[in-house]
């Protein structure tokens, strides 16, 4: 919380330039989180059939309006919709759908240290994120054992720079961005005082569901560090790199950060090869290589959003007939224990 003293001297009041961070901290507390909002803004009913609003303990509704203002009304059926409205479907248990189907709680190095991947430690900066994607394999982590302080962050960090074969630092989450700028800045400064690190990789879905958060202030950490800045954007529809993500999205590749996404396969929402093709054609279009087309990972309550990998390895075939081989996304299933991914 801000002192008053602080908010007294406040840039705003005083008529200067608003703090960045406020701008985008703003647009997230006016989130919508409650099913009756949701379907009211969309113009759909408020007694829509197989929809749930979750209860306490259950994975609760997040959306921020610039995301909500790349649907279109009326349709129950809108693929970015489907990908933050709850549907009954998931609370029915399927078998082989678990809490932690990525192994996730075997790779822990330290507090919020994960080492699933040689050369790369990831780092789960940020419990939560800007939006709550119902597909999401860490519905179910337990992300307030993770450190918050930068203090708590010291383990983390010594094992970092102890463990010389890491040439790559992954910040992930939730999502990492949700940091605000200051935080960011003292994390990645420690980054670049371990020798042996040469990139820092961002996995992120914000500049997809919150792009106000792409500020100059962020581009300026991501270009000013030591580290080669790579940033993972998670877009699953073409129709989510449009306006203002777009907008974001060119900022991001002015300042020669290198952009890639990963999308998950997703029943309903991209399982068609015109919105694949499409999808990837986007990308190319706003400079972001098309890098993974992952297999969902089988986490309880999304069941419903499974493709059968038979399908996917038929839409990737049809891709590669379609598009330039650098257009065609890798079709990858996270496998507990591996120590990457596997190629489908
Ligand atoms: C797959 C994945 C990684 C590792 O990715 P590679 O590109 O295979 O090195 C890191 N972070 C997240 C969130 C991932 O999904
Ligand atoms: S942004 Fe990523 S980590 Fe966050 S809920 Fe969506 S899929 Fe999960």
């Amino acid at each position: 919380m801000a002192g008053i003293l602080e908010i007294l001297s406040s840039p705003e009041r005083s008529g200067q330039t608003i703090d960045p961070d406020r701008v985008w901290q703003k647009s997230m507390a006016g989130a919508i989180r409650d099913l009756p909002t949701l379907l009211n803004r969309l113009g759909l009913p408020a007694d829509l059939h197989g929809v749930f609003s979750p209860v306490s303990g259950e994975f609760p509704i997040l959306v921020p309006e610039s995301y909500l203002k790349r649907m279109h009304p009326g349709d129950p059926h809108d693929p970015l919709l489907l990908q933050v409205l709850p549907q009954q479907e998931e609370r029915v248990d399927v078998t082989g759908f678990e809490h932690d189907p990525v192994g996730d709680e075997n790779s822990r190095a330290a507090p919020g240290l994960l080492h699933k991947y040689h050369g790369r430690g990831l780092l789960i900066t940020h419990g939560s994120c800007a939006v709550n994607c119902r597909y999401c394999f860490r519905r179910h982590f337990p992300y307030g054992e993770e450190p918050r302080a930068l203090e708590q962050w010291e383990p983390a960090l010594r094992v970092l720079a102890e463990e010389t074969s890491f040439s790559e630092v992954i910040l992930s989450g939730g999502d990492p961005l949700m940091l605000n700028d200051r935080r960011l800045q003292a994390l990645l400064s420690r980054f670049d005082e371990i020798p042996h690190l040469r990139r820092l990789r961002i996995h992120s879905r914000l500049p997809v569901v919150l792009p106000e958060r792409v500020t100059a202030g962020l581009i300026r950490l991501l270009t000013e560090t030591r580290l080669r800045t790579v940033f993972v954007i998670h877009s699953n529809h073409p129709r989510e790199l449009v306006g203002d993500c777009a907008a974001a999205l060119s900022e991001l590749r002015s300042a020669g950060i290198i952009l890639l996404n990963q999308a998950v396969l997703l029943r309903g929402v991209n399982d068609d090869v015109n919105t694949l093709a499409e999808l990837c054609e986007r990308c190319v279009d706003l400079g972001v290589v098309p890098y993974y087309l992952h297999q969902l990972d089988r986490v309880q309550g999304a069941a419903h959003f499974e493709v059968p990998v038979e399908t996917g390895r038929q839409l990737i075939e049809q891709l590669r007939q379609r598009l330039p081989g650098y257009a065609v996304p890798r079709y990858v299933a996270e496998i507990p224990g591996e120590r990457s991914k596997t190629p489908l």
